[in-house]
């Protein structure tokens, strides 16, 4: 699986990047960037987190 985000939703305010740093990263100009798409064993329970966490939905995960 892969992490998808709807940027129309996103309003960078920094959530899922608290919950799974691996993965989300708000850069220099505040907008968010996804630093690692993939779902691992690793990160899985991290990214559902970010995913449950987010107010605007705007994180979802779609097949490789
Ligand atoms: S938690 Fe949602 S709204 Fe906040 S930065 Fe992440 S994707 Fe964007």
């Amino acid at each position: 699986m892969k992490i998808k985000v709807d940027f129309d939703l996103c309003e960078s305010n920094a959530l899922c990047e608290a919950l799974a740093p691996q993965n989300f990263e708000i850069d220099d100009d505040d907008f968010l960037q996804i630093i690692e798409e993939n779902v691992t064993d690793e990160n899985r329970d991290a990214v559902a987190q970010a995913i449950a966490a987010c107010p605007k939905s705007a994180i979802s995960l779609v097949e490789d």
